[in-house]
Parts: C-alpha cells; sequence; structure tokens
C-alpha cells in the first residue's frame, strides 16, 4: 500500500504539478536603443510582442536573441504594433523575413506620417499584407489559457485616441482637478495602443508613446485603469507623457522605463516616478546620459553599462496564480520579489 502510494503521489506530481509550476506569466523589455519592444510569453506559452523596435536587421535580430534563448519559443504568436513611429513599427518586416508571426494588430493607419518617422509605412504594409486586425478599445487578444490558475486577460483600453467608455457608476478621481494640460500632441504618439495585461490580481500596464492630455483622458474623470503592479513608463520615460495624475492614480509598485542612453528618462518624469509613494522600484534599460544629476535609478537596477550598447534587458516572472513577481535585471544578477497588490 505504502508503495502505490508513493507511486500515485509522483504520477500526480508528473502529471500537474511541474506544468503549473512552470508556467505564469514572463515578460522581457528587449533593448532597441530607446524604441519599443516588449515581449510576453503567457502561461499558456503563446508569445506577444508589442513592437517591433527600429527597421533594419538589429533589432529584430536581438527581439529573436531573447524570443529563442530567454524564452524558448520559435514563433511569435500575437503581434501588436502599438503606433506609426519607426521606433516602434520600424522592425516588422524585418522580423516577418526572419521568424513566423501569428496575428498582426495596429491602431489603424494614420492619414498624415511625420516625415522622418513615418519612412517605411510602405515597408510594412507590403510586408504584413491584408491579414491584420484594427484594434479598437474594449478588444481583447484571443488567448489560449492554462488549464489550472487565473485566466489571463490581454486587453486593449485605448487605441488612435479612443478610449474604453467608463463602467457605470465609476466614481470621479479626485486627482483629476490639479492637473494641467500640455499643447495637443498632433504626432502619431498620440494615437498609441493602451495595452492592460490582468492575471489573476496582477496587472501591467503598456501604454507605449501616449502622451500628457491623452494619459490624463485615461483616468480622469474616471480611471479606466485601476490600480497596476508594473507600469512601463509612457515613452521610454521622455517629459511629454508620464503625467503625475495618470502614475498617482493608478499606484505602479514597478516602473520600468525602456530607455535609450540619450532618450529618457526626463527629469520631470524621474521626479514624478521617484516622488509616487506606491512605486518601489523603478528599472532602465540604459543608463540616462543626459540626465546625470540624480535621473538615473540605482545601478543595479540599470541593464546596461553606462554608456554602453551591450543589448542587456530586463526581465519579469509572475508565479502561476499571479500573487507574487520578480523583476530581473540579469546583467547584474538583481532580482527583486514583489508581492502583487489586491
Ligand atoms: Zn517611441
Amino acid at each position: 500500500m505504502k508503495s502505490w502510494g508513493i507511486f500515485v503521489m509522483i504520477v500526480w506530481f508528473l502529471g500537474t504539478s511541474p506544468s503549473f509550476a512552470q508556467s505564469g506569466l514572463e515578460v522581457f523589455w528587449v533593448d532597441v536603443e530607446g524604441g519599443g519592444a516588449t515581449l510576453a510569453v503567457t502561461p499558456a506559452g503563446e508569445t506577444i510582442l508589442i513592437d517591433t523596435g527600429f527597421p533594419g536587421p538589429r533589432d529584430a535580430e536581438h527581439i529573436i536573441e531573447i524570443l529563442k534563448n530567454e524564452a524558448g519559443k520559435d514563433r511569435i504568436d500575437h503581434l501588436i504594433v502599438s503606433h506609426f513611429d519607426l521606433d516602434h513599427y520600424g522592425g516588422t518586416a524585418d522580423l516577418l523575413e526572419r521568424v513566423p508571426i501569428g496575428q498582426i494588430y495596429d491602431p489603424g493607419y494614420p492619414d498624415d506620417l511625420h516625415p522622418v518617422w513615418g519612412k517605411g509605412l510602405e515597408r510594412y504594409r507590403e510586408a504584413v499584407g491584408e491579414d491584420r486586425i484594427v484594434l479598437r478599445p474594449g478588444d481583447r487578444l484571443p488567448l489560449k489559457q492554462h488549464p489550472e490558475g487565473p485566466e489571463l486577460s490581454v486587453r486593449c483600453l485605448g487605441a488612435a485616441q479612443r478610449f474604453i467608455p467608463a463602467r457605470e457608476g465609476c466614481p470621479s478621481n479626485p486627482l483629476c482637478s490639479e492637473s494641467v494640460s500640455k499643447a495637443t500632441d498632433t504626432s502619431q504618439n498620440a494615437n498609441s495602443t493602451v495595452i492592460l495585461f490582468e492575471y489573476g490580481s496582477f496587472d501591467f500596464l503598456d501604454a507605449a508613446d501616449l502622451t500628457w492630455n491623452l494619459e490624463k483622458e485615461l483616468v480622469c474623470p474616471c480611471n479606466l485603469v485601476g490600480k497596476v503592479d508594473v507600469y512601463q513608463a509612457d515613452h521610454h520615460g521622455l517629459d511629454q507623457s508620464n503625467h503625475p495624475v495618470l502614475v498617482r492614480s493608478i499606484e505602479p509598485t514597478v516602473a520600468v522605463c525602456n530607455n535609450g542612453p540619450r532618450k529618457g528618462p526626463g527629469p520631470e518624469t524621474f521626479k514624478t516616478l521617484t516622488g509616487t509613494g506606491s512605486i518601489q522600484a523603478i528599472y532602465q534599460i540604459h543608463w540616462n546620459l543626459d540626465n546625470a544629476e540624480g535621473g538615473n535609478t540605482n545601478p543595479r537596477r540599470i541593464a546596461n553599462p553606462k554608456g554602453e550598447m551591450n543589448y542587456d534587458f530586463l526581465a519579469l516572472r509572475v508565479a502561476p496564480g499571479g500573487e507574487t513577481y520578480e523583476m530581473r535585471v540579469p546583467s547584474k544578477g538583481t532580482v527583486d520579489n514583489f508581492r502583487t497588490k489586491n
């Protein structure tokens, strides 16, 4: 009887426990020298890439390196292009030449493009073809779910300057009255797609390069996002974005800047992030060489060495069930653990 009991335990352990124990949600911030490239691996093993960095082989190959070596995958199941600036959609055709991509989503082609940052749209159109989906506020990615643990939802809260409606009875946000506006943003950044990952009680917000006045619309008069655990600082941490009312309303525990050596975090953003009481840790891909006077986080939380391009990355792993998570800076051996807020 005793040996049967042990046998049953071993079968149970091999059959269920390891697969759940190895699941959870992973996110990697790939260094694309101040562009966007956020790669997620879902608990069910699908891959979601938000943005493809700049055109050319460099960023596409760094994304594939992380995809294969860190995530252990060989295809991208879902690609979300957040907006049509070259540091976000530029690498799409280069990626398509190198790796299979399932479904591509974008916020819809704009009428006018920046003379420099819009160059490359023809190549994108040709490479992507007709098989793309224009994301609208409220859309959810059709994801496979892990049979155990909570559901993962990846939802579009906003795109092309439109947002999800406020839920009925949503209380007005008291922080809105103190906020100041900036000049209307006529760039493509304003069209950025806003994506919220929800896994159990864990929440991660990636709003790409959304700018100041639109960030305010996300949380005023009613907070459409809720509270999050991890906030990818908007727009590489630049000061045209990261409205204090947004950051204070969503109360992140962790902020991540996918910045370049001379592209964020700006002094105003850095002040906002360090002055928001909920934030326990800020992570950067690069040292900010333009902002040396106290404008960088703790060096153990900066992936690349000062002034160098090592293409080191940042990683997040949310434990199965979503109750705890760790932030890793592999190049520094840093591992920080956090408890998910409820
Ligand atoms: Zn950008």
